[in-house]
């Protein structure tokens, strides 16, 4: 029942591990869009302000002309004019001014108690009195805008450039909204449900042009600054008018969004599949982790056993148990493909407690004819962090204390470096408390066994077997095997080397002072049987390990 919903756990956690490469598929896209998003916004900034430049662009083009225009009209004909001398050439010469350009609607020219008299359309008569408002102011010089407003005469809203003359009137030019509008390139603009753009006077807010969203009463009321709108200005050069465009964010992000409506759902496949096939990458780890509970219910678990020999004698004293598995489907596994998987779910601690079990089952037969034979096991490091799981090791060796003693427990020496804060060296102790030795394993490849072993009395080291060849070692692994033996020797600590292949490099460690080795020159681990027969060819002449090795009770 327990391990039925262990095998579902783990199920549960490979699907984690899909959603895990999901996530991680999606990360990248999940930036895309947020970085699109600032992109966004500073893009609508760039393009406002290119707008806000044309725009700039055009109003100052229709500026110049209206003032070369009135400037023309202010020479030619107000010098040498008044009501009474005016007479059809002048009209038809405004005339021929406004049907030179399209811009402008009307001309006219008021006399400097304010009455209107002469117009495109005609003399008027009597003039006609323009209201102060639709007036320029006469005191200032340059030309001025005024409007929108409606016209006195035609009675149609205008916009109205008017050039004060020095005899305090002025000559004006009338330009309907909609065609500046449409002169001022305005009307094509797209700004969204709300946004605008206004030309606006700067000395009463009047909007003179503009599109969009734009007050009724076309005053611009004094904005306050807004961040759910993007709000740029430009003020036009030698003129009192500024340039405001005003758009909403949510709108310019709803553009995004129209963007990212195919964007979001096809990057979401695209991490979709990616899992898919990216957990495909990991056929064994995903399904092995699912298996370890069903194998061991099945019984599927191996241990082979390898012999540790006194290279002296070529007796065996002990051996090393190394766990296989039978796999129903994908045949005879090696712990290096599911001892990681194991360890990383935890399983380990599941089936380091089978392995020590079974071994201590096999050690029992062994000891019938062979009392002194030692055997080690194999231990993960995650079976000795927790207290807990490390009480169930020495629970083991209480329950089993007749051979605690011919038990070693082996322990990389990398990991107790990096895990020394943790219980690992209190369980170590623990163990050894119940008489049973403790093995640095892969001795030579870690950072610093060194330190821990001023801190704990190890029993043994198994010197790796990169630094066994039957060539020259590099002069830096030469003096660090030296040296290794050497601590060793001044520890009391019995040597075993690991990955012994060639006489020669039996001969080689034996010279050095390495006295008991493991590997291929003897023999491949094995299956508990083959090992019976293995030893009864090599326990003749019988050597302890280590003076402390009691023979069992
Ligand atoms: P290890 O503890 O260093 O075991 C020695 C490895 O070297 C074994 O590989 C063994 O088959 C191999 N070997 C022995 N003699 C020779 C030789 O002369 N030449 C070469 N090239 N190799 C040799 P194996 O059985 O594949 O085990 C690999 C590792 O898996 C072990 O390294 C150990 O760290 C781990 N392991 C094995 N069994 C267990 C176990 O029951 N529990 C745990 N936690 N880990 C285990
Ligand atoms: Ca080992
Ligand atoms: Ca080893």
């Amino acid at each position: 029942m327990r391990l039925k919903s262990l095998t579902h756990h783990w199920s549960k956690r490979s699907n984690r591990v899909r959603l895990g490469i999901f996530s991680v598929a999606l990360l990248p896209q999940f930036l895309l869009f947020f970085l699109g998003y600032f992109h966004t916004i500073f893009n609508e900034k760039q393009n406002l302000r290119t707008v806000l430049e044309l725009g700039d662009r055009q109003m100052s083009s229709l500026m110049r002309a209206a003032e070369i225009t009135l400037e023309d009209v202010k020479s030619h004909l107000t010098n040498d004019l008044d009501e009474t001398s005016i007479n059809e050439s002048h009209v038809r010469r405004l005339q021929k001014i406004v049907y030179e350009d399209p811009r402008f609607r009307e001309i006219g020219i008021v006399n400097q108690d304010g009455y209107l008299y002469l117009t495109n359309l005609g003399v008027i008569e009597p003039p006609v009195l323009l209201s102060e408002s639709n007036r320029s102011d006469p005191l200032r010089e340059e030309m001025q805008i005024i409007g929108p407003v409606t016209t006195t005469v035609m009675q149609e809203q205008s916009v109205i450039f008017a050039l004060p003359t020095e005899d305090q009137g002025e000559v004006n030019l009338l330009v309907n909204p909609v065609i500046l509008n449409y002169w001022l390139g305005l009307n094509s603009l797209n700004l969204g449900p709300d946004g605008y753009i206004a030309y606006v006077l700067d000395s009463d807010q009047e909007i003179i042009a503009g599109t969009g969203l734009l007050p009724r009463n076309g005053v611009l009321s004094s904005q306050t600054p807004d961040r759910s709108r993007i709000q740029l200005e430009r003020r036009l050069e030698a003129s009192d008018i500024t340039i405001v465009v005003d758009v909403s964010k949510a709108w310019v992000l709803g553009k995004w969004i129209d963007f990212w409506k195919f964007g979001i759902p096809l990057s979401i496949a695209s991490s979709l599949l990616i899992a898919l096939f990216g957990s495909r990458f990991f056929p064994p780890q995903k399904s092995l982790e699912g298996d370890i509970p069903r194998a061991l219910f099945n019984d599927e678990f191996r241990l082979h056993y390898q012999p540790v020999v006194d290279m002296e004698t070529g007796s065996c004293i002990g051996c090393e148990a190394l766990i296989r598995w039978q796999h129903t489907d994908r045949g005879l596994l090696f712990p290096g493909v599911f001892i990681p998987v194991a360890e990383e779910t935890k399983l380990i601690v599941k089936l380091g407690d089978w392995i020590i079990q079974k071994a201590i089952e096999d050690l029992y037969e062994l000891l019938i004819e062979h009392p002194y034979l030692y055997l080690s096991i194999n231990l993960s490091p995650i079976q000795l962090v927790s207290g807990n799981d490390s009480r169930r090791i020495v629970n083991h060796l209480k329950k089993y204390h007749q051979i605690s003693k011919n038990l070693i427990f082996e322990i990389t020496e990398n990991i107790l470096i990096e895990d020394n804060q943790t219980n690992i060296p209190k369980a170590l102790l623990d163990i050894q408390d119940q008489g049973a030795k403790i093995a640095l394993d892969d001795f030579g490849t870690g950072h610093s066994g060194i330190s821990y072993l001023s801190k704990l009395k190890v029993d043994y080291l198994k010197i790796d077997r990169r630094f066994i060849t039957d060539g020259e070692l590099p002069v830096h692994a030469t003096s660090l095997l030296e040296g290794m033996i050497d601590l060793g020797r001044r520890l009391q600590v019995t040597l075993v080397a690991e990955g012994v292949e060639t006489e020669f490099q039996k001969q080689g460690l034996l010279k050095k002072g390495v006295r008991y080795g493991q590997g291929y020159l003897w023999a491949k681990p094995m299956p508990i049987e083959e090992f019976h027969q293995f030893l009864a060819t090599h326990s003749q002449e019988v050597q302890l390990p280590s003076q402390d090795m009691k023979l069992l009770p």
